[in-house]
């Protein structure tokens, strides 16, 4: 039911490498470099250090008990990715992968981004360490998002805004990749999510599986024992992935993924691929993909710009069809009906993406005994979103 290696990235049907040849090459060349530092002592330590003194690790545990008692059922914990510096998990990614970088002799970063976030993290980290950095963007959400895109700039790197397709998120990976044919002897390509083809997928599980890793001794330490759940938004998959990692081999534990269910399943405008996705090939790997009837890529939506990518990680897409994961769709609505219920109850504004896992955690410990556990990764803070909602909330009253 789960995988402890896999071979040439697959999962079962899902993930590989679909590239063309000239990509190939570069992606066996991090392959093999990121085999070697996974177990490098001197890599370990190097991330450790930047792990504690930058990203603020390690994340706490948060009890939250008002909410907890409130709902009347299971105990829920918060996992406070919301406290890394950039205000979510996305860093420990970024850092894990520049150290790589680095060590290859890189000295230009690329990345894509959709709503910035993971841009915003990346040129944070190419300022610290002193490295060029350009980062795709679509034209569309560079309009949307105009303060990342100044944040970016504030931060030294160069944002490029892609005109081609749909102009946002996909149109960014494409160029990105690209770019990473045409520059590779320079240039590494920090993916933001547990997407794209081998190694990606399994790298930034790699470096985001500190989140499952820390959850499970802070909750042994606290209750002595495992959750009976755990539970984590879902756009590309890189913070439940990295959640999950710690419990995929204790069948006691149900793992959740909560998805953009948008305006509904029945509407074309969610972001539900790991319940409604077919298999599928999308930037150089095989997912659940939502697909339109012609069978191409479609159009997405959510209120979360995070969650918003028609692709999933081939991973989880594997354990979903395993039957090792559940998934469950939660709508704008609902998200936001959790954002606001943890700013009041806890004091802790969270992302409109965690807002999701959220509700879905709140949904499950109504239906639970109060000796019950869920654990829930939240995996960042809301201050970004504020506007959005305030906006929404101006709308309906
Ligand atoms: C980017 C982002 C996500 C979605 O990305 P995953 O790779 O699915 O984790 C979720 N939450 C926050 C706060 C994000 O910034």
């Amino acid at each position: 039911m789960y995988l402890n290696n896999t071979e040439n990235g697959l999962y079962g049907n899902f993930g590989g490498t679909y590239v063309p040849e000239g990509l190939s090459n570069e992606l066996q060349n991090i392959s093999e470099e990121f085999a070697k530092s996974k177990t490098d002592e001197s890599f370990i330590k190097e991330l450790n250090y930047y792990r504690k003194e930058y990203i603020g690790r390690e994340t706490p545990l948060y009890y939250a008990e008002r909410l907890s008692k409130h709902i009347g059922g299971a105990k829920i914990y918060l996992k406070r990715e919301d406290l890394c510096h950039t205000g979510a998990h996305k860093l420990n990614n970024v850092m894990g992968q520049i150290l790589l970088a680095k060590k290859m002799g890189k000295t230009r970063i690329i990345a894509e981004t959709g709503a910035g976030q993971h841009g915003v993290a990346t040129a944070t980290a190419c300022a610290m360490f002193g490295l060029k950095c350009s980062v795709y963007m679509g034209e569309a959400d560079t309009k949307r998002q105009a303060l990342n895109v100044f944040r970016m700039k504030l931060l030294g790197a160069e944002v490029i805004s892609v005109s081609n397709g749909q102009k946002t998120l996909s149109d960014a990976v494409d160029a990105a990749l690209e770019d990473l044919m045409a520059n590779y002897s320079d240039t590494f390509y920090l993916i933001g999510s547990a997407v794209g083809p081998h190694p990606y997928p399994e790298m930034v599980k790699h470096f985001q599986s500190i989140i499952g890793q820390e959850a499970l001794m802070q909750i042994a330490e606290k209750e002595q024992r495992l959750p009976d759940y755990v539970v984590a938004c879902v756009g590309g998959g890189s913070n439940a992935i990295g959640m999950f990692s710690a419990f995929l081999d204790k069948p006691t534990v149900k793992l959740l993924a909560a998805e953009a269910g948008g305006k509904g399943l029945d509407t074309k405008e969610h972001c539900s691929t790991l319940g409604l996705g077919s298999e599928g090939v999308i930037h150089g790997y095989k997912c659940l993909l939502l697909k339109d009837e012609q069978g191409n890529i479609a159009p997405t939506h959510s209120i979360s710009a995070g969650l918003d990518y028609p692709g999933v990680s081939p991973e989880l897409s594997y354990y979903k069809t395993s039957g090792r994961l559940d998934s469950v769709a939660v709508s704008d609505e609902q998200a936001l009906e959790a954002f606001l219920m943890l700013s009041k109850m806890e004091g802790i504004i969270p992302a409109l993406e965690s807002s999701h896992a959220v509700y879905a955690a709140l949904q499950k410990a109504k239906e639970l005994p109060k000796d019950n556990i869920i654990v829930v990764n939240l995996s960042g803070r809301g201050d970004k979103d504020v506007d959005t909602v305030h906006g929404l909330l101006n709308k309906t009253s």
